[in-house]
């Protein structure tokens, strides 16, 4: 099974310099990435999914076009732990709706929020978005055996459900399912957990005890600079925000030390786009040097 080959990077939705130069729609997203020198773009559904096939379509054939590998994110809304039936069943058409859009882009990859643990223990929250996701994985088989992967991503406020291991948990449900991974967040829900290149090791360690290096190799990333209070993540801020951790060097050693080819997304606040690059040219720089140290 290989997803991508290479190690990409690009935005969560769009820079505010894209519209300032004058682009109207996110069908032209993929030629001004491109022409960046970027390789990857989310399109987000957060707000909700009412993009039009054709719109998607079209999308899709300009990423093919640039070769820019697309995933979708999911309604921030969607709680597969909601103690309501009716709330969990919504959360199932959501991300239905969201494969359905992916597919329209061309996108593998869907990723989503698991919920929230409200006044619930832990233990039952993460039982019942279990559940759920049994469920979802059901109703999903059409696109799961089409190469379609769910991405649960790792939450940065300690009351939602995904922690690390509560995402490799509900990887664990089918190959077709492989983790975000949103360092920012797991550094925020963990009060500044992430100071070392260490730190990233032991994350991708347990990572790859859970799943296996086959889907370890092309995890799904979320990359911004993050500030947090106690109850986990407060804010996200750009690459420049040097005040706030983590610090993706380290992150690049690791990737290219073990070989590993994520998809690297950036969520800076409106410079997404500009901040990817700058993660890139890092991981270029890194990937010289062990170049050059290794020959
Ligand atoms: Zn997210």
């Amino acid at each position: 099974m290989v997803l991508c080959e290479e190690t990409r990077f690009g935005p969560s939705g769009n820079s505010k310099i894209f519209y300032e130069q004058g682009n109207k729609t996110s069908v032209q997203m993929p030629k001004w990435l491109y022409d960046m020198g970027l390789n990857a773009y989310e399109y987000s559904l957060t707000r909700g999914i009412n993009i039009k096939e054709e719109t998607a379509r079209a999308i899709g054939e300009q990423a093919r076009l640039y070769d820019i590998a697309l995933s979708v994110h999911a309604p921030y809304y969607i709680n597969l732990a909601s103690p309501e039936k009716d709330k969990r069943e919504k959360s199932i058409k959501y991300i239905l709706d969201s494969l359905k859009v992916a597919s329209w882009l061309g996108a593998k990859r869907v990723v989503f929020h698991p919920g929230s643990c409200a006044k619930m223990s832990r233990k039952t929250a993460v039982e019942r978005a279990a559940s759920t996701l049994e469920q979802i994985i059901e109703k999903a088989r059409t696109f799961l055996q089409k190469g379609m992967f769910l991405c649960p991503e790792t939450m940065g406020k300690i009351n939602q459900v995904g922690n690390l291991k509560e995402v490799l948990y509900f990887c664990s449900f089918h190959e077709n399912i492989i983790p975000t991974l949103d360092f920012g967040h797991l550094h925020a829900r963990g009060l500044g957990a992430i100071n070392s290149k260490e730190d990233y090791e032991l994350i991708l360690n347990s990572v790859e005890d859970a799943i296996g290096y086959e889907r370890t190799k092309v995890f799904h990333s979320h990359f911004s600079r993050i500030e947090f209070t106690t109850g986990g993540e407060k804010k996200h801020w750009t690459i420049s925000d040097s005040q706030y951790g983590p610090e993706f060097s380290p992150l690049a050693e690791v990737i290219i030390e073990r070989q590993l080819t994520p998809t690297i997304i950036c969520e800076s606040r409106e410079v997404m786009a500009e901040d990817a690059l700058r993660l890139k040219d890092i991981y270029r720089e890194k990937l010289n040097l062990f170049k050059n140290t290794n020959i």
